[in-house]
């Protein structure tokens, strides 16, 4: 008998033992069936071989058209040459010296081929496939065993990820082996609930998955094994939040006399509705003794930022700090600018101008200069800064805040979890600070659901009004080269009325490697571009670059000169992707704009028309028409709404991408899970789990699904939800 937890070689043997771990890194018994199969084929119905891609490893149930072979011209030896079919697409095979393949395989065998596919002369071929041909109704074939025949008899064939040592056909072999000896499984999932969910049990789902008998077995497999990674996440993520529940945070109640009223009243304008009703989510928060844990989302330009300030204002008026975390330097410099401003004489505590009730915004970035920085650390352990922005510099050790209340993550994509959890262990007297977390991407909800679920949600949908709408279109100069010089001449117009403008580029210099295929054109630098464009078509204007090379203090010089408007073309990398604020500026070109994620040219053309005046998004391209990155910047220019951009953004990426798993293609503890898909399902283990860890929230009177979480915790699960 075996256990999940066995080892491999005991059971199907030391050769097949390592040929799963070499090819596959399957290890355990449960490893192995955990790998599930990629898909099934029906005896009868052959796979499609319109699809295939080059250089793909594919096992494919076909059936042989024509045999033939001839001798090699230069050569000695014999080739065989095999065309197979799905009745209408056509997959040329080619043995050499296999003379016997004519009795194998005569037209009329149905079989399944497995290897690379190559191309050859335009047609697309497998060289030396390994294959295995289907037992007749009556006939027994050679080589097989008679158990590897009882798998091929199967009315339903489990196609495995293979690789060419280690075909499908042998994996299901090795499944088969697993199965006939593997003890009886525990379920891990109370009965109760399993019922109430009309889930089969863990056994059956398991023996459904690998050796169905009808579509309908995987399909209840399928959905019993999704529930399964869903609920072993939620889990995780429910026990995270009871964990948060426990801790203690400083109450930060609003005060009737504080900075934050005093900041009410100096507003130059309304709040909109939705920054009240965030704004009041949050003050509830902040009274509590209990960490707020809260991620704020809201479009590009709704007015995160004076949100997030008003909370940490009322965190001032009770006597403590709130640090805000920053992406990138451009950024925290800009926060901390911005926000001076906002609070005008109550931000200046300790200046002759300061207001009486006024605090102290500080800025600490790597780059600044020694003396700046000191004096910045000390404002900071004295509890003068009331209010700390800068780049990841805070998290270092030596940071140590008097009193921290709030951390404030500004565009959490770019920091992880641990990041963030390592500011909020500096609270005073082991308090955990309360946690804000701001986002512009808008994040699907099933994402919402998993990388972010140990937070809640609130959602800032509004901008400001009288906030003009952005008008963007493709500038496609595979058709319309024209198209280019116009958009330099848009922007000469708009500099002439007194605008400003940004032309982004995917690359900094000539020498920066340009991630791509080679048969894609090249992209334009910064660098480059700048120049020709200072010499050409925008000669007359006060142009500059910006991007991530550049020293700290020389980017925010840049930046300061083109917030003051003496700067009118800004030629930059993406450093300017998030929360850049110029109101002035209303034009962006965006260079090879196929290079960029679908919500992160969202994101990049927030930075224009943030003033009274329109905004224009030109993206330039150089793919062909009828490519599929011309649809996607097409859906870009046709919508403005972030949410729907960020579900296309989503169905284009691959779930690795989304869950921020490495690429190198481990194994991720979600095999069968799709956010893309699965919504319902992770839906449905959130309300399961939150009930479960409420009542119980140890899982001590749960020991199958604490191992669940246990084995989830194990595998690369903790890594992603680190790293999203
Ligand atoms: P984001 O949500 O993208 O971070 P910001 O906080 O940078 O947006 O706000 C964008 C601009 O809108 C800023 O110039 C800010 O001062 C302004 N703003 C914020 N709230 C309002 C409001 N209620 N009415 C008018 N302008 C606002
Ligand atoms: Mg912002």
């Amino acid at each position: 008998m075996a256990a999940l937890a066995d080892g491999l070689e005991g059971v199907v043997g030391a050769k097949a033992a390592k040929a799963l771990s070499t090819a596959l890194d399957l290890q355990t018994v449960g490893d192995l069936l955990r790998h599930y199969p990629r898909r099934y084929v029906e005896r009868g119905k052959m796979t499609v071989l319109g699809g295939l891609e080059v250089d793909e490893h594919v096992t494919v149930l076909a059936r042989v058209a024509t045999i033939t072979s001839r001798r090699m011209q230069n050569r000695p030896g014999t080739i065989q040459e095999l065309v197979i079919t799905d009745g209408r697409g056509e997959l040329r095979c080619t043995f050499f010296s296999r003379p016997y393949l004519l009795q194998q395989l005569p037209a009329g065998t149905e079989a399944l081929f497995a290897g690379q596919v190559s191309q050859y002369r335009r047609t697309l071929q497998l060289t030396h496939p390994d294959f295995r041909v289907l037992p007749g109704h009556d006939d027994a074939p050679d080589a097989a065993t008679a158990a590897e025949i009882a798998d091929f008899a199967r009315p339903l064939i489990s196609i495995y990820p293979a690789t060419a040592k280690l075909p499908s056909w042998d994996v299901s072999a090795c499944v088969r082996q697993v199965l006939a000896v593997l003890d009886p499984q525990d379920d891990p999932l109370p009965a109760a609930l399993r019922a109430e969910l009309g889930l089969v049990g863990l056994e059956a789902a398991l023996r459904g998955v690998h050796r169905p008998d009808r579509l309908e077995d995987v399909e209840a497999a399928s959905e019993r094994l999704r529930f399964d990674e869903a609920m072993a996440l939620q889990l995780v993520l429910a026990q995270r939040r009871h964990a948060d529940s426990v801790r203690v945070a400083p109450a930060c109640p609003p005060v009737a006399d504080g900075v934050a009223a005093a900041f009410e009243h100096a507003l130059p304008f309304p709040l909109t509705d939705g920054q009240l009703t965030v704004g009041a989510e949050l003050s509830a928060d902040l009274s509590r003794t209990r960490p707020m844990s809260r991620l704020l989302q809201g479009e590009v330009g709704s007015g995160k930022t004076v949100v997030a300030l008003r909370a940490m204002l009322a965190v001032v008026d009770a006597g403590r700090q709130a640090a805000m975390l920053a992406p990138t330097e451009v950024l925290a410099a800009q926060h901390a600018r911005s926000l001076r401003a906002m609070l005008g004489p109550l931000g200046r505590a300790g200046e002759l101008d300061g207001a009486e009730r006024a605090t102290r915004v500080t800025l600490l970035t790597g780059s600044m200069p020694t003396a700046a920085k000191r004096q910045a650390l000390l404002d900071i352990v004295t509890g003068d800064a009331g209010i700390v922005i800068g780049t990841h510099a805070l998290i270092q050790d030596r940071v140590s805040f008097l009193d921290l209340g709030l951390v404030v993550v500004d565009e959490q994509h770019r920091f992880g979890v641990e990041q963030r959890d390592r500011l909020r262990d500096r609270g005073r007297d082991g308090a955990t600070p309360h946690l804000l977390v701001m986002t512009a991407t808008p994040i699907p909800r099933t994402v919402a659901m998993t990388v972010f679920g140990d937070l809640e949600v609130s959602t800032l949908r509004e901008l400001p009004r009288g906030r003009a709408p952005i008008a963007s279109s493709v500038v496609p100069v595979a058709e319309k080269p024209a198209w280019l010089d116009r958009a330099w001449a848009r922007i000469t117009e708009e500099v002439a009325a007194g605008r400003q403008a940004y032309v982004v580029c995917s690359r900094i210099g000539a020498d920066d490697p340009q991630e791509e295929a080679e048969n894609e054109s090249p992209t334009r630098p910064v660098l480059e571009l700048a120049e020709e464009l200072a010499a050409g078509p925008l000669a007359h204007l006060r142009l500059e670059v910006l991007h991530g090379r550049m020293p700290g203090e020389e980017k925010d010089a840049v930046m300061q000169a083109f917030a003051a408007g003496e700067i009118d073309v800004l030629v930059a990398t993406t450093v300017i992707e998030v929360g850049v604020d110029v109101p002035n500026a209303t034009t962006m070109v965006v260079m090879d704009a196929e290079r960029f994620g679908v919500s992160q040219l969202h994101q990049l053309r927030g930075r224009v028309g943030r003033g009274g005046h329109a905004g224009l998004c030109l993206l330039h391209t150089t793919s062909p028409a009828g490519a599929a990155s011309r649809e996607r910047l097409a859906a870009v220019a046709a919508t403005s709404d972030g949410f729907s951009l960020a579900q296309l953004d989503l169905a284009q990426r691959r779930e690795g991408d989304v869950l921020g798993v490495a690429q190198s293609g481990t194994r991720s503890t979600l095999r069968m899970l799709s956010l893309l898909r699965d919504g319902d399902v992770i839906a449905s283990a959130r309300v399961q789990a939150a009930l479960v860890v409420d009542a119980d929230p140890t899982l001590a009177l749960h020991p199958g699904l604490a191992g669940m979480v246990t084995s989830a915790l194990d595998g690369d699960r903790v890594d992603y939800l680190e790293k999203a």
